[in-house]
């Protein structure tokens, strides 16, 4: 939708009053610049991904001005961060930090809190700090997305890959620390980070792994991009999905580029769902897998044509399996059910046998064809995988948000066991919620050896209120539904952070007053993302914060 006036004047942080407010933006503004500190009062604008705003959750699922920020910061190095955090806590300032806020499903670049301070770290803290062609590892800072990595390597002629997700205008750091995925071998990015710079809520400097340990003549440890636990207590975990610090600088492995071969197999019928997933289950276990595979459902050939869905369907509510069937018909791949799409790695041979074996695997589910990439047109999604697939960002994604007019998503994300059983429960549940609030359904399923994570995106018209009350009754209502059986969510919109937290209530909630413990310690003031992922400092909790 067009940007149009606000309704409401900015939104204050709780309990800040507009004089203190505008006093203490000052007292910043002198110490890092006038044009580094912006108040959030005009007119907000949804953009697009590559221009996203750092005001709101720009794919809003409530009422656009909800979730909003007061004002947007732009610190320059490490030493402005620290500066920012002690001002925050002078003035016991809500602070948010983000690296390049494109958290697309997942609330955007909005604060938990409304009236929150933004600090937006990405606009003037973008280098690769240092890029190790021989160690196969880099230094990034927040600001470096996948695109931006991948052209530096490529200037200096490096043959190194990065590990991108889906969409490469991200955080490498960024979508890190909220443990997203890519799909090279190395696409656990979390796993596969080597050292941290952390700016803690009192202001202090820490560096997790090697880095704790002072290099020669005062220089950067040697191995803090070589090993990652050092000595102690492994902390880097405590820093990602949590409000515990703020990132300033995070180590990354690379891989080395080697030959590759993506594919897809498609499947007749919708009733092999389990029977396929018990088939994948050894393929990854044995490591035959080598990256972790995309299971997705034929609707997903429609939508990442990046046509709108009345292209294919006229009527109000969502397309039936009948009319999807009879849409698929003119695609490459035609009438399917799933459609398995693998990449495999190594010298040919090796390549080769591992096809063997996974063709070899499938031939017992009626109806499997293989395809390769020169099988289908050049603008199949099966192109795009091939490029995700071997480091190489794309966009190719955003071709969902043709579906609606004004579409924006939501992820429901939650975690099953590799187990058909267990992924044809989940998905039951998921069906029937879909079909009980009227959305269509956009199953795509991570297989890995031990676990899936189901990544259901639901599509809404922003510019349609109700249909936003629908999307967000919808994604409660399976957070509760899946949780009852034992699914957990991986990640979650900041609306539903709670809610997920409170899932994970083993023992009265024991991990959850476990980290509520080290919020009070490291962040007595409460001042860093008060609530994000369920996280409430001592001066905001049971106040009536929690959703
Ligand atoms: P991206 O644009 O890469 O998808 P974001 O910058 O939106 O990612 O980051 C996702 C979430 O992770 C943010 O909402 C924020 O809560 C947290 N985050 C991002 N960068 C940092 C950081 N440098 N330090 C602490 N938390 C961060």
């Amino acid at each position: 939708p067009k940007s149009k006036p606000r309704s409401r004047p900015a939104r204050l942080p709780p309990g800040v009053s507009e004089d203190v407010f505008a006093a203490s933006i000052e007292e910043l503004r002198r110490s890092i610049g006038t044009e580094n500190v912006v108040v959030n009062d005009q007119p907000l604008q949804d953009g697009w991904y590559l221009e996203s705003p750092n005001t709101h959750d720009a794919f809003h699922v409530i009422e656009q001005e909800e979730l909003v920020c007061s004002a947007v910061v732009y610190p320059g190095s490490t030493e402005e961060v620290q500066i920012v955090v002690k001002w925050a806590n002078k003035h016991l300032m809500p602070i948010y930090p983000i690296s390049i806020g494109r958290n697309v499903g997942y609330g955007g670049a909005a604060p938990r809190i409304p009236g929150g301070v933004v600090i937006d770290l990405g606009q003037r803290m973008h280098s690769v700090v240092n890029l190790d062609g021989e160690n196969a590892s880099c230094i990034v800072e927040p600001g470096v997305t996948y695109f931006a990595l991948y052209e530096e390597i490529q200037k200096r002629g490096l043959p190194l890959w990065i590990h991108c997700p889906d969409l490469g205008g991200g955080s490498v750091l960024g979508n890190a620390i909220d443990r997203g995925v890519g799909y090279t071998p190395a696409g656990d990015h979390f796993a596969n980070h080597c050292g941290m710079e952390i700016v803690l809520p009192n202001g202090e400097l820490l560096r997790t792994g090697m880095g704790a340990l002072p290099g020669k003549d005062g220089r950067d440890n040697s191995t803090w991009q070589s090993f990652q636990n050092a000595y102690g207590p492994k902390i880097d975990g405590i820093f990602s999905q949590s409000n515990f610090g703020i990132v300033t600088k995070m180590g990354f492995w690379l891989l080395h580029d080697m030959p590759h071969q993506s594919y897809c197999i498609t499947f007749e019928r919708d009733k092999d769902f389990a029977q396929i997933v018990d088939t994948i289950k050894p393929l990854a276990q044995k490591g035959i897998l080598g990256n972790i595979p995309q299971l997705r459902h034929i609707i997903q050939e429609l939508n990442v044509t990046g046509q709108r869905k009345s292209t294919f369907h006229t009527g109000s509510g969502p397309m039936t399996r009948e009319k999807i069937r009879q849409a698929a018909k003119g695609l490459p791949l035609g009438d399917c059910s799933w459609i398995f799409y693998g990449t495999q790695y190594g010298d040919s041979a090796s390549i080769e046998r591992q096809l063997d074996i996974i063709k070899k695997a499938f031939s017992s589910i009626p109806g499997n064809r293989f395809w390769l990439p020169k099988d289908v047109p050049e603008d199949h999604y099966l192109h795009s995988r091939v490029q995700v697939c071997s480091g190489v960002p794309i966009l190719r994604e955003l071709d969902w948000l043709n579906w609606l007019p004004n579409a924006a998503h939501l992820f429901f994300s939650p975690i099953a066991p590799t187990r058909g059983k267990d992924a044809q429960a989940i998905h039951e549940i998921v069906t029937a919620g879909h079909k009980k609030y009227g959305f269509d359904l956009f199953p795509t399923l991570c297989i890995a050896g031990r676990e899936i994570h189901y990544i259901a995106n639901v599509i809404f018209d922003r510019a349609d209120a109700e249909q936003k009350k629908r999307a967000v009754a919808l994604l409660r209502e399976l957070i509760h539904d899946c949780a009852k059986e034992g699914f957990g969510q991986y990640r979650t919109h900041l609306l539903f952070q709670d809610q997920v937290a409170r899932t994970y209530s083993w023992n009265d909630q024991a991990l959850l007053r476990v980290n509520e413990s080290i919020k009070d310690a490291l962040d007595p003031n409460g001042i860093l993302a008060p609530g994000r992922c369920g996280i409430w400092p001592k001066r905001f909790r049971g106040k009536g914060w929690e959703l």
